[in-house]
């Protein structure tokens, strides 16, 4: 029997052992903040920062949003950030990507207060990850940690493939998962679209990781016996159905469950992961920054 992974039911355990450490906060006189910056009016990052709002509310953190037109001057939205750094109600914030395309994204990045960057995007929270002293995990390879752990999935001396090099799930992901610790400790085989024979790249691994933007990319022909699947892909395919789409994920589902032992789904696996991880990061930004200890 394939093990469904259930993200849903994880996140959900995420979010209660977090309501513990914001009552920790609170005795101590403080609420996290978080904060969510979107610069234009791309529906599908609005939905997401309705979801980042709504998911604080339910945990108890303190949720602010900041709204910047997407024809204003890079500088308005450098004002924002500015503000925010300086805000000691806000522990953390995200600035929703993609941002319109005279921003340049990099720079938004790097004016965000290290100290207040949940998403770990900072360079220099991305050196600390490397070096094996990470403040903030990136939400969604956190999540995917997260999910191995649940299914007492032991990584140490596994071969591990991704599909994807990106700067948010590929190359993170892979740093954490050689790290020397008890959630890393893998032999670590990072795919992208110049990658010769993929197939025998996740074939040969125990547990495949796939990210790459492409919808049902990976079938079960490319997966090993008994390998560990998890699908962070999220992809929105013509379909008829009364929205006229529906959302797969970068493996086909069907034939890649028939040869692994177990694999996450889409939707319910990784994304709920994310959203959770994020909250931890704010009330890990809390803890930090008004020097109170919570157990996370
Ligand atoms: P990017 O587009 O930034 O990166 C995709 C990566 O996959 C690139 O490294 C690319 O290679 C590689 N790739 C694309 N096509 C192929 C292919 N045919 N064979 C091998 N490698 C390929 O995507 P993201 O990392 O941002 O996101 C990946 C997926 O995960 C998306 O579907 C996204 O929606 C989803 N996602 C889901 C999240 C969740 O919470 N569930 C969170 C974040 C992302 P190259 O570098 O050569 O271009």
């Amino acid at each position: 029997m394939t093990e469904i992974i259930d993200g849903n039911a994880v996140a959900s355990e995420i979010r209660d052992d977090l309501t513990d450490a914001i009552e920790t906060l609170a005795e101590a006189g403080s609420r996290p903040g978080l904060a969510t910056v979107l610069m234009g009016d791309d529906p599908a990052s609005q939905t997401y920062v309705n979801m980042k709002q709504r998911d604080c509310e339910e945990v108890g953190i303190e949720s602010h949003h900041v709204d910047v037109d997407g024809d204003a001057d890079p500088e308005v939205l450098y004002d924002a950030i500015a503000d925010l750094n300086d805000d000691p109600e806000i522990h953390g914030y995200i600035v929703q990507a993609p941002v319109p395309d005279h921003v340049d994204y990099r720079e938004v990045i790097r004016r965000v207060d290290p100290a207040k960057d949940v998403d770990g995007f900072h360079p220099e929270n991305v050196g600390r990850l490397v070096a094996g002293d990470a403040r903030f995990r990136p939400c969604t390879p956190h999540g995917v940690q997260k999910l191995l752990e649940s299914a007492d999935i032991d990584l140490e001396g596994k071969d591990v493939t991704i599909v994807g090099r990106s700067d948010i799930v590929g190359k993170p992901l892979a740093n954490l998962l050689i790290q020397k610790a008890d959630d890393g400790n893998a032999t670590v085989t990072v795919c992208h679209s110049r990658t010769e024979d993929l197939a025998t790249k996740t074939r040969n691994a125990d547990i495949v990781v796939a990210a790459a933007g492409a919808p049902e990319l990976v079938d079960g022909s490319m997966i090993g016996d008994g390998a560990v699947v998890i699908d962070v892909g999220v992809n929105r395919v013509s379909a008829d159905t009364e929205k006229g789409y529906e959302l797969v994920g970068d493996v086909e589902f069907e034939s890649a469950k028939a040869k692994a032992s177990a694999i996450t789904p889409v939707p319910g696996g990784v994304g709920p992961m994310t959203r959770a991880m994020l909250l931890y990061n704010t009330v890990k930004a809390a803890g930090l920054q008004e020097d109170v200890a919570v157990d996370l």
